[in-house]
């Protein structure tokens, strides 16, 4: 099946093509003709398989005629955090670039002049979270009676986020006879309740099987202790093959200290987590995605959905708490046809979570051994100097060539072979670390 054979129109195509896309993953293969034909929608699927392009797509379409009045926007897209909402204004832009649509973000961390400014104007898409949407919508700013098409995009996740109450408000403040689309990786009852409630005759789509995880993506995970964490993953980013990763721990204060310390020891790494400003945020995913930083330390809510190409690698500092955050956490690699590795640290107390972890996606992860306890190296002293003794702000000579190298360095000579008796276990290339410890 090709785009052509989907009813887009010519100028679509066009944008297709010049986004480089010569085929409709499953999940637009599914959805496109449906939405076009102005059917509800319930989908299944997760982030990674171009569910995003599947609902803007047919609306940059379906929206191309009429007119939008001032305070009144012919469409809303609902989206659980200020990063995916940005994601998807950068989609409209990428596939509306032959079109003439007006739009408008609404999202907390950004000026609200801005945005009271454009809605005045009118707008034909409307991409808003649900908070800062319900706050201008209680200031008598917006008003929805004229949008005739909804998106509930990640309802998993705005269900996780407590957005469900906003949600069910902000339908019944939309025209009855509506288009609406839901998106969601999982179906647990309270969206089960939601899709019944607010959708007509829906159209059902799964395009991957509930919790499963992406087959180009190997996965490990790798015993230590919570004192061998952090060496443990330098040394799997020391290996060879890392270009860019994505480093998930639990708490915010972990991804702060965790960026620090990896920063401290030569890694170019950023951070990103529910603390920081927007603006910051964006800066942050700036860096990361223009290759200033290669590793980009992350907290779940921070980094859900996020659209990074090309991320070689996703490291589980922490097992996640719930399994759901296991899928979604390395579903930020092997996008797209691309393949990806998955690192997840484990200690003992973490097997109640991997249990629980292995149900949902039905698959036993290879587990192989890290270090157990983090060992007294050079840089760790170094780490724990005062800054006034460490030559002055230079940077020693090892410490510099870490830097540089984080990507393509070849791993130090051995000193010490560890024990690695579940090395059979693991159906992908082992580690360099795992068989060379490196020179820290
Ligand atoms: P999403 O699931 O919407 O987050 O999209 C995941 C990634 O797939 C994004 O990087 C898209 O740019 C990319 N993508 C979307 N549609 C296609 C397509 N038809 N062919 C190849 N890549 C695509």
């Amino acid at each position: 099946m090709s785009f052509a054979d989907l009813g887009l129109s010519d100028e679509l195509l066009r944008a297709i093509a010049d986004a480089g896309y010569t085929e409709p993953t499953p999940v637009q293969a599914a959805a496109i003709t449906p939405v076009l034909m102005n059917r509800d929608l319930i989908a299944i699927a997760q982030t990674g398989t171009g569910k995003t392009a599947s609902f803007v797509l047919p609306m940059i379409d379906i929206l191309a005629h009429g007119r939008s009045r001032a305070r009144m926007p012919r469409s809303l897209i609902l989206e659980p955090t200020r990063e995916l909402a940005a994601q998807v204004a950068e989609n409209f832009e990428k596939y509306g670039k032959y079109h003439k649509l007006s739009m408008a973000l609404l999202i907390g961390g950004v000026n609200m002049g801005d945005q009271v400014a454009a809605l005045e104007k009118g707008v034909d898409v409307l991409i808003a979270t649900p908070g800062r949407l319900m706050d201008l919508f209680q200031r008598g700013k917006i008003l929805l009676t004229g949008c005739s098409l909804l998106v509930i995009d990640e309802a998993d996740r705005m269900l996780d986020m407590g957005f469900i109450p906003d949600i069910e408000e902000i339908c019944t403040k939309l025209p009855a006879a509506r288009q609406t689309l839901l998106f969601s990786a999982t179906m647990p009852p309270p969206i089960k309740k939601l899709a019944d409630k607010f959708l007509s005759n829906p159209k059902q789509i799964e395009v991957a099987r509930t919790g499963s995880t992406n087959a180009s993506i190997e996965q490990a995970l790798v015993t230590t202790t919570s004192r061998g964490k952090r060496e443990t993953l330098r040394g799997l980013l020391g290996a060879d093959d890392v270009n860019t990763a994505i480093i998930f721990a639990n708490r915010k204060t972990t991804v702060r200290d965790l960026n620090q310390s990896l920063q401290r020891h030569g890694f170019k790494s950023g951070e990103i987590h529910g603390d920081m400003d927007q603006s910051s945020r964006l800066k942050e995913l700036d860096r990361f995605k223009a290759g200033d930083i290669n590793i980009l330390v992350a907290s779940d809510v921070a980094a859900r959905g996020l659209d990074i190409k090309g991320v070689s690698h996703v490291f589980n500092f922490d097992a996640p708490w719930h399994p759901d955050d296991y899928v979604h956490r390395i579903g930020r690699t092997g996008r797209a046809g691309a393949t990806g590795k998955a690192f997840t640290l484990i200690t003992d107390e973490d097997a109640e979570n991997i249990a629980n972890i292995e149900k949902l996606t039905g698959q036993k992860i290879p587990r192989i051994e890290g270090l157990k306890a983090e060992r007294e190296a050079p840089a760790a002293a170094e780490e724990r100097r005062p800054a006034s003794r460490r030559g002055g702000g230079e940077r020693s000579r090892p410490e510099r060539d870490r830097r540089d190298s984080v990507a393509q360095r070849a791993p130090a000579p051995a000193a010490e072979p560890i024990a690695n008796d579940a090395d059979a276990a693991w159906n992908g290339p082992v580690p360099a670390f795992l068989n060379q410890r490196i020179a820290d």
